[in-house]
C-alpha cells in the first residue's frame, strides 16, 4: 500500500460516525407485548393497578383470626373449627368467625377476619379441626395488595430494555400493548453472478450465497427484522430493480458484492447515480470497500459491503449493529472490548485497524487467532467467537501481548 492510499482512506471511527450520524431512532408505536422482547420502552408505563391486586396468602394453611391462638404452643396447640376451603381464584363469602378458621390455599384471597395465615407445617393438618402448635404475628403469610406495585406507579420508564422480567411485569398490570420503537426491518440483498441458493446443484464457477443467511441471522439475533431478499446478479438493472423496489418495506439495505474496482461492481455503478451513497475506502481490514448512504424518498440507509464473507460480517458488527441499536433506541457507539493474552502471532497491516478472528477464553481472559487473514475463510469464521482488534500503527501480536477484543454473540457491546 502506498502513502497517497493511506492519506485518502477514511478511519473506522470516522466513517462509524458517519453512519451513526445518518441514521434515526424509529418512532414509537404500540405493539403486543408478544411482540416486543429485545425492544426499547418508548415511553413510561404507569400500573393501573396495584399488585398483589388483594390479600393473598403466601403459603398452603389455615387463615385464622389472632385471638384464638394466643399462647399456642408445642404442649399448648389450640383447636380451630375448620369451616372449609378457600382455593386460589375463589373466594369467602362473609367474616371469618372467632374459633374457626378456614384451610387456605397459595395465593388465594385472605377472608374477611382473617389476621395470619398458619402454615400446614405447624399443624396437624386437620379438616374437620385442626391442632396449631404455634401463634403467628399479624399478617404473617399474607401478601398485602399493593405491597408490589402500587396503582398510579411509573413501573418501567422509557428507555428500559423489555426482556422476559418486563414482558411478565406488563403482563401481570394487564397491558396488551406497549409503546416502543419498533424492530427495524433490514433487506438483505446479496448480489452476484456467481452465487447460487444453498441446496442448488453448483454449476462450474458457482457458489452457495453465504452472506444472505448470515447477515439475516445477525440481524434477527439483535431482535430486529432481517428480510431476506432473493440473490441479484452482476446486472446493473436487475440491482437497481432489487433495490427500489425493497424500499417500501426497509428501514435499512444491506447488499452485499459489487462494490470493489472490477469490471462487474455493479453495486458502485448503479449506485453513483441513485441516492446519495459514498464509495469509500476505509482503513480496516477485512472490510476496506464499504459504501454507505441513503436511498429513496425516505432517505432508506444502504450499506453496500464487501462481498467476502469475512469482510461483509466484520462489517456488520462494526458498522451496521450501532447503527440498529440506534434506530431500536438502544444506547450505542464504537464497540466495547475486553483486554486479553494472545497465545499465538500474527502479522497486521501498517495503517489499518485489522479485526482478526480468534477464539476467546472469559474465563481464562485470553484468546487465540484462528484462521489466516484470508476475508474468505468461513470455514474459519465459524469457529471464532470474537474479533481481535489490532490498532492502525500496529504491525505485528506477539505470543503473550495484551490485546483488546470484541466479544461476539452477547459479549459487552
Ligand atoms: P465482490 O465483493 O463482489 O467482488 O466479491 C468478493 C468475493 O466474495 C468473491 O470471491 C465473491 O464470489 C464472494 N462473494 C460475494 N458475494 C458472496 C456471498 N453472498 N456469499 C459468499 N461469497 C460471496
Ligand atoms: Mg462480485
Amino acid at each position: 500500500m502506498s502513502d497517497s492510499d493511506n492519506a485518502t482512506m477514511r478511519s473506522v471511527d470516522d466513517h462509524l460516525k458517519t453512519v451513526l450520524d445518518t441514521v434515526q431512532l424509529l418512532a414509537p408505536m404500540e405493539l403486543p407485548i408478544t411482540d416486543v422482547n429485545g425492544l426499547v420502552l418508548a415511553d413510561d408505563v404507569v400500573s393501573a393497578i396495584s399488585l398483589p391486586p388483594f390479600d393473598n396468602s403466601s403459603v398452603d394453611g389455615y387463615a385464622v383470626r389472632l385471638a384464638d391462638l394466643e399462647g399456642a404452643g408445642e404442649d399448648s396447640p389450640a383447636e380451630l373449627r375448620v369451616l372449609g376451603d378457600v382455593a386460589a381464584g375463589s373466594v369467602h363469602e362473609g367474616i371469618l368467625e372467632p374459633g374457626t378458621c378456614l384451610r387456605i390455599m397459595t395465593g388465594a384471597m385472605v377472608p374477611y377476619g382473617a389476621e395470619a395465615i398458619v402454615p400446614l407445617e405447624w399443624t396437624d393438618r386437620g379438616t374437620e379441626s385442626v391442632r396449631i402448635t404455634r401463634a403467628p404475628e399479624r399478617n404473617e403469610h399474607i401478601r398485602i395488595l399493593g405491597s408490589d406495585v402500587t396503582a398510579g406507579d411509573v413501573v418501567l420508564k422509557a428507555g428500559t430494555h423489555l426482556g422476559p422480567r418486563q414482558i411478565g411485569l406488563l403482563a401481570a398490570i394487564g397491558q396488551v400493548h406497549a409503546p416502543v420503537h419498533p424492530h427495524p426491518r433490514v433487506v438483505v440483498l446479496s448480489t452476484g453472478s456467481e452465487l447460487v441458493e444453498p441446496g442448488t446443484p453448483l454449476g462450474p464457477g458457482q457458489i452457495n450465497d453465504g452472506n444472505g443467511p448470515a447477515l439475516t441471522a445477525a440481524v434477527n439475533a439483535m431482535g430486529a427484522t432481517g428480510i431476506r431478499v432473493g440473490i441479484i446478479g452482476d446486472d446493473p438493472q436487475g440491482v437497481l430493480d432489487a433495490i427500489e423496489d425493497q424500499l417500501i418495506r426497509a428501514d435499512i439495505v444491506i447488499t452485499t458484492g459489487g462494490v470493489s474496482v472490477g469490471a462487474y461492481d455493479v453495486v458502485k455503478e448503479v449506485l453513483s447515480t441513485l441516492g446519495t451513497v459514498e464509495f469509500s475506502k476505509v482503513a480496516m481490514q477485512p472490510g476496506m470497500p464499504q459504501g454507505f448512504g441513503t436511498v429513496g424518498e425516505d432517505r432508506i440507509p444502504i450499506f453496500t459491503l464487501p462481498g467476502n464473507p469475512v469482510s461483509a460480517y466484520v462489517s456488520f458488527e462494526i458498522y451496521i449493529r450501532p447503527a440498529i441499536e440506534k434506530m431500536m433506541g438502544i444506547e450505542t457507539g464504537p464497540r466495547n472490548t475486553v483486554t486479553a493474552t494472545c497465545f499465538g502471532a500474527f502479522k497486521s497491516p501498517d495503517g489499518k485497524r485489522q479485526f482478526a478472528r480468534g477464539v476467546f477464553d472469559p474465563v481464562g481472559l485470553s484468546v487465540r487467532p484462528v484462521g489466516g487473514h484470508g476475508s474468505h475463510l468461513v470455514g474459519d469464521l465459524a469457529l471464532a467467537n470474537a474479533l481481535i482488534v489490532v490498532p492502525e500503527h500496529v504491525t505485528e501480536v506477539v505470543d503473550g501481548d495484551d490485546v483488546e477484543v470484541i466479544v461476539l454473540d452477547g459479549g459487552p457491546r
